[in-house]
C-alpha cells in the first residue's frame, strides 16, 4: 500500500469535514507514491517519535495531535516543528493526525473513555445530526453480499455505534434487454425474470456519492436500479464529548478512585463530591472539555471527566456536575486502541506498533 492510499483511506476513516476550524487535520507531510513499510501509533510526534519510527522500520506515523497548526514559513531547525519536519521529509516518514475528527466521530476518542470505565448507554454529549437517505438496491440474489461490502467500506449502512446495517426481501426482477444492450443474464429482446434481493441502506449525505459509485461499480448489471429516497429523519453522525451511564452506581470517591487507576493519573484534581452520594451518569471528554459543563448537567451527568480545566472553570460545579480534570494527555491515550482498530479492519499488510515514547510534555512530582 503506499502512503496515498492510507492517506484515502485514513480520510474516509476520519472524514476532514469533522474537524473543528482551528485544527489541520489529515497528511502533514510525506511523499504519497512511497510504499508504507509500518505504521507507528503516537498521540504526539516529538523529535524521539522519529527516531522510534526510523528503528522500528515505520516510515508513517499516525497521530492524535497534528504537528502543524499555523503556517510554517521555512524549516530551517529553528523549533521543535521545524525540526521534526526536517527530520521527517530527510528520512522520507509520513506525518498523519486524526485529531478533532478522531474526537468526534462515532467511536471516537470520548466512547474509548467510556469503554474504559465500562459506561452503558454511551451518546454524544454534543451531537451533530446529518441528514440521511434510503438506498435501495435490486440485485441478483448471488451479488448481494459484494454489493453491501461495497456499501459497507464506503460508510454506508451506519446508523449510531452500528455498522453493516441493512434490510433485504428476495423476489423476482423482470427485464427486456434491448439492441445495443450488453445484459449481464438474458437474451435480447426477451423479458428476463431473475431472483434478486432488494437490499436498503441508511446512508448518511456525506457518504451518500461515494456509496452510489460503490455500488454501480460493484453491481453486476449494466443498469442497476438504485431507489434514493430523502428521508425526513436525522441520525447522529458525530459528536464531541459523551455521556454514558454507570451499571452499578458506586460512591463518588470510589468512581474517582476508578478514574485514577483506568488512566493511569499520577495525581487528578477535582471538586466538592459531597453534593451526590453516587455516581450514576458520567459525562466524558478527551482533551480539553472545561466548556462541556453546561452539557455535561443538561445531559444529567453527577460528574464531568475531562482534561485542561482552569481555576474558574471548576467554580462552574457549583450549578453543575463534579468536575474531574484528570489530564489532556492521560485522557486520550487511549487514541491509539483507536488507530490500531482502524487500521486492522483494513486487512493491511504493515506492521502497526505503538510508540513508546513519552510525548506528554507534563510532569509531577
Ligand atoms: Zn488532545
Amino acid at each position: 500500500m503506499r502512503v496515498s492510499e492510507l492517506v484515502k483511506y485514513l480520510d474516509n476513516e476520519f472524514p476532514l469535514s469533522l474537524q473543528e476550524s482551528y485544527d489541520n487535520c489529515g497528511l502533514q507531510v510525506g511523499d504519497g507514491n512511497v510504499e508504507v513499510s509500518g505504521v507507528l501509533l503516537a498521540i504526539d510526534v516529538v523529535e524521539a517519535t522519529l527516531d522510534e519510527a526510523v528503528d522500528k522500520g515505520c516510515n508513517f506515523i499516525l497521530c492524535h495531535h497534528p504537528l502543524i497548526f499555523k503556517g510554517v514559513k521555512r524549516i530551517a531547525g529553528k523549533n521543535y516543528i521545524e525540526r521534526i519536519l526536517h527530520k521527517a521529509i530527510k528520512c522520507d516518514i509520513a506525518i498523519y493526525a486524526a485529531h478533532t475528527n478522531a474526537d468526534k466521530i462515532i467511536g471516537g476518542v470520548s466512547y474509548k473513555m467510556a469503554e474504559k470505565l465500562s459506561l452503558v448507554n454511551v451518546t454524544p454529549l454534543e451531537a451533530e445530526n446529518e441528514q440521511v437517505y434510503k438506498v435501495v438496491v435490486y440485485v441478483p440474489v448471488a451479488d448481494k453480499q459484494k454489493v453491501s461490502d461495497a456499501v459497507y467500506a464506503n460508510g454506508g449502512g451506519t446508523i449510531g455505534a452500528y455498522d453493516c446495517c441493512s434490510f433485504s426481501v428476495d423476489g423476482a426482477g423482470t427485464f427486456k434487454a434491448n439492441d445495443g444492450c450488453h445484459p449481464y443474464v438474458g437474451n435480447i429482446g426477451e423479458i428476463h425474470e431473475e431472483k434478486e434481493s432488494r437490499v436498503e441502506y441508511v446512508v448518511s449525505r456525506r457518504n451518500l456519492s461515494k456509496v452510489l459509485s460503490a455500488i454501480d461499480e460493484a453491481h453486476p448489471y449494466e443498469e442497476p436500479a438504485i431507489d434514493v429516497i430523502k428521508l425526513e429523519n436525522t441520525i447522529v453522525a458525530a459528536g464531541m464529548g459523551v455521556v454514558g451511564d454507570l451499571e452499578t452506581p458506586v460512591a463518588p470517591i470510589e468512581f474517582l478512585r476508578r478514574v485514577k487507576e483506568t488512566f493511569r493519573c499520577e495525581m487528578l484534581k477535582y471538586t466538592d463530591i459531597d453534593k451526590t452520594d453516587a455516581i450514576r451518569r458520567v459525562a466524558l471528554c478527551g482533551g480539553s472539555g472545561s466548556d462541556m459543563v453546561g452539557l455535561a448537567k443538561r445531559s444529567g451527568a453527577d460528574i464531568l471527566v475531562t482534561g485542561d480545566v482552569k481555576y474558574h472553570q471548576f467554580f462552574d460545579s457549583y450549578d453543575g456536575p463534579i468536575i474531574a480534570d484528570i489530564g489532556h494527555y492521560e485522557s486520550e491515550q487511549y487514541t491509539k486502541e483507536i488507530f490500531f482498530n482502524v487500521l486492522s479492519k483494513n486487512n493491511i499488510k504493515f506492521a502497526v506498533q505503538n510508540s513508546t515514547i513519552k510525548s506528554n510534555p507534563i510532569n509531577y512530582l
